[in-house]
């Protein structure tokens, strides 16, 4: 597996990308950027439980929500719901998906 670029790099590159205030990254950009870093923190261990993300006051969205009240253990609630949503393959498609509820960040970049 490839290792993951360092600071350095990452910084030139974004130096080198520098968008004006004009200029909106595109949300179907964003969205695919999250999933990959979701995806990559997959990789390196269990994400922060659905209990404790709600315990903090971070919004859910619908699905988590479900996820987060169902009789299952804290290692289900560890998992990213939202990779197997159909928001995310909307979001990373679509500048505009047609989906509408809250909590979900795929539903946030778009307005963003
Ligand atoms: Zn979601």
């Amino acid at each position: 597996m490839a290792s993951p670029p360092d600071d350095e790099f990452m910084e030139k590159v974004a130096d080198a990308v520098e968008l004006s205030e004009s200029e909106q990254v595109p949300a179907r950009l964003k969205a695919r950027l999250y999933s990959a870093l979701v995806q990559q923190q997959v990789q390196t261990g269990p994400l922060m439980s659905l209990t404790e993300i709600n315990a903090r006051g971070h919004q859910l969205c619908v699905f988590e929500q479900l996820v987060q009240i169902a009789p299952v253990g804290e290692r289900a609630k560890s998992l990213n719901i939202c990779r197997v949503c159909h928001a995310r393959v909307l979001a990373e498609h679509l500048d505009n998906p047609p989906i509408y509820w809250n909590g979900c960040p795929y539903v946030e970049f778009k307005k963003s």
